[in-house]
């Protein structure tokens, strides 16, 4: 519940995995690269063939063999029913007629006057008779033997056939491994980014709510894409490259896909862990020849989905990934490499911004960041609406209920809901989804969610709710504080159950000893509204104090702005060169005595300041439930709504 002055606070960390996207695999007459469903087709075509085969020599080409006892295929013999017989080692299989009748029936085959008995086969299965030879030569039988054998066609098929089907998906399975399907294994750099035609992708913003303010700013880069023309005349320049992020199921992906509809340009889509693969130096040939074609292609749209996978931050890791190294490094070269009139833009999504290297957000380069947030209740309803087109309502069904009962879920969780909420109509046998079905829904996928995004009870979201209108409420009143730009109860991430923006107006690079203390009284803002209302404070508050606490400390210690050591810096060991800060204690130097004095200074300032806090909420009291109340209602409160609120309110601004 931290004043968040602009910094993002720590996102869930990524499920990684992507949904399936059906849309994307369609057939594009444009692009085709000799690809794997193509390779694919042919082996299975090829295994279907000679499964055709077996069973075509199996049962339509072999004669019909009649099975019989071992004594009858004896006492046909007696009786001359049988010409010719072969000596197996496991059977005896007799034939009605000799090799010459064979062959004198063959010829008479076909002549229709002289229609002849079709040709007899018996098998028995042959047990040590030592009187059987004797009984043909008596009977002028023809016979031979064959050596022993078992099944002919099944041991060809052990023996020859087995092995090379073997090979086949091995290679297929080594090929894939290595990226380069079709064209074997020796080609390991091309590139695997599939190219969607010109509004193939199918989804346009229509199918994306609840992200307006992402939306708002993809438009300009689809305008951009439609007619780079009018951006040349101009000559603005367009930013290259614009980051997605959010948790995960937030709708990125989807973004993307909507821009590229929108847009009717070709899409270029891949994820940033299929760079990366178990060569070194494959990956950044995949960038160099995905940045060669999108070249060739442009304007187009280049996205890459998970880029967290190659954008790690190069870091500390010592004797880290070379591969994914090399990769991130031939993705810089190549966005410094093209400038925007070039038509190429690229999106990029991710849910853990914090882990990328910060190279690739400089200018130039990923210079646009898009957040998409956890939606609030309209966003919700309008999520809602969007998957509802696809299932059939009863109309007593009020999505906005549904929305109020799920507050923090994506639009994932929210697209699952809705589905349960069908499935279980099905089941009931019903035609339609009644209410029930989607409370139904929400409590399975809630307890799917449990461990990961917990929700609030009430009594909790109220707390959260007064809470950050504390914060709020303080940063009003406060003279040069940043103004509020954005109030929510939305929990985000772990440890963060709801959030104040802030936007700076200007660049800061001095604060005055006022300004820092106004933001300690933010920063305590959320606490005091909680003693305000709730008669006692909770643990919400622990990341606020932690930083008041910290300025208050570097006020003393590092700006020279207490009474005993005015002008005077206390230092403290610094950190070692290149290790985080946090990482490394750090180590005064000087006295206990002046540790003492330190430590009582923040206290009193941190008293001080927090008495001031409790007293203004107190006064405003009416002000602060006027806007607890609307939060905990529409659960985001905006720049606009919040001073609209504040002037109902009407509340004086302090001398
Ligand atoms: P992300 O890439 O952010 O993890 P996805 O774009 O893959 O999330 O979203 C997964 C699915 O959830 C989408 O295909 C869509 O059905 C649904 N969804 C997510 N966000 C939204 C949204 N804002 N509006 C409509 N549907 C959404
Ligand atoms: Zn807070
Ligand atoms: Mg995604």
């Amino acid at each position: 519940m931290a004043a968040d002055d602009g910094d993002r606070e720590i996102l869930q960390a990524g499920d990684g995995k992507d949904r399936k996207e059906s849309g994307l695999k369609k057939h594009d007459p444009l692009f085709r690269p000799l690809d794997r469903k193509q390779f694919r087709f042919s082996f299975w075509y090829f295994l279907l063939m000679l499964v055709g085969l077996f069973v075509l020599n199996t049962v339509l080409l072999k004669p019909r063999v009649e099975a019989v006892d071992y004594s009858d295929f004896k006492a046909r013999i007696q009786a001359g029913e049988i010409g010719r017989v072969e000596l197996g080692d496991k059977y005896v299989t007799g034939y009605s007629m000799t090799r010459a009748q064979l062959e004198a029936y063959e010829k008479a085959r076909f002549d229709r006057n002289k229609p002849a008995a079709a040709p007899k086969t018996y098998r028995a299965v042959r047990p040590a008779d030592p009187g059987l030879i004797a009984l043909m030569d008596g009977k002028g039988v023809e016979y031979y033997a064959v050596a022993p054998q078992n099944n002919s066609w099944l041991g060809t098929l052990l023996s020859w056939v087995l092995p090379i089907v073997l090979m086949v998906v091995f290679w297929n399975y080594l090929s894939k491994k290595i990226g380069q399907p079709g064209q074997g294994v020796m080609s390991f750099g091309a590139n695997k980014a599939k190219l969607v035609a010109e509004g193939d992708t199918g989804v346009t913003f229509e199918d994306v709510a609840g992200v307006d303010e992402a939306k708002a700013e993809l438009v300009e880069v689809v305008d951009f894409l439609r007619n780079p023309k009018k951006y040349e005349t101009v000559g603005g320049t367009i930013p290259k490259g614009v980051l997605l992020v959010g948790p995960p199921g937030t709708g990125k992906t989807l973004l993307a896909k909507a821009v590229a509809g929108e847009a009717k340009v070709p899409f270029f889509r891949i994820s940033g862990a299929e760079f990366v693969e178990m060569f070194v130096g494959v990956g950044a040939a995949r960038v160099r020849d995905l940045f060669k074609q999108a070249r060739e292609k442009a304007p187009c749209l280049v996205f890459i989905d998970e880029l967290d996978a190659i954008g790690k931050s190069r870091g500390f890791s010592l004797g880290g990934n070379d591969e994914r190294e090399q990769t991130l490094n031939q993705l810089l070269v190549e966005m410094d490499g093209f400038d925007a009139r070039s038509g190429v833009i690229i999106l990029a999504a991710t849910n853990r911004p914090e882990i990328l290297d910060p190279a690739l957000l400089r200018p130039g380069r990923f210079d646009r960041q898009v957040l998409v947030d956890r939606p609030d209740l309209k966003g919700r309803v309008d999520i809602l609406k969007v998957h509802a087109r696809k299932v059939k309502l009863d109309p007593s069904v009020d999505l906005e209920t549904v929305a109020r009962g799920t507050p923090g879920f994506t639009g994932a969780d929210l697209a699952n809901i809705v589905n349960e909420a069908a499935l279980l109509a099905v089941r009931n046998g019903r035609c339609c989804v009644l209410p029930q079905d989607f409370d139904n829904a929400i409590e399975r996928v809630v307890a799917g969610l449990e461990k990961k995004n917990r929700l609030l009870n009430p009594r909790e979201r109220t707390i959260v709710a007064y809470h950050e209108t504390g914060h709020a409420l303080i940063a009003a009143l406060t003279r040069g504080a940043d103004p509020v730009h954005k109030i929510s109860i939305i929990p985000r991430g772990i440890g963060a159950l709801g959030y104040t923006i802030q936007l700076p107006t200007e660049d800061r690079f001095l604060l005055t000893e006022d300004e820092l203390l106004g933001k300690i009284d933010v920063l305590l803002g959320g606490r005091a509204s909680e003693q305000v209302f709730f008669d006692g404070v909770s643990t919400g508050a622990s990341n606020d104090i932690t930083r008041a606490t910290d300025i208050a400390r570097k006020m003393i210690t590092d700006y020279g702005m207490s009474g005993k050591f005015a002008n005077v810096v206390l230092p403290s060991q610094r950190s070692p060169l290149f290790m985080p800060e946090e990482s490394v204690p750090s180590q005064r130097e000087y006295s206990d005595s002046t540790q003492q004095y330190v430590d009582e200074e923040i206290t009193r300032i941190i008293a001080e300041r927090y008495a001031r806090t409790v007293k203004l909420i107190e006064e405003k009291r009416a002000t602060v439930d006027l806007i607890a109340r609307r939060l905990l209602e529409v659960e985001t409160i905006d720049e606009a709504e919040f001073k609209k609120l504040l002037g109902e309110a009407n509340p004086p601004l302090p001398a």
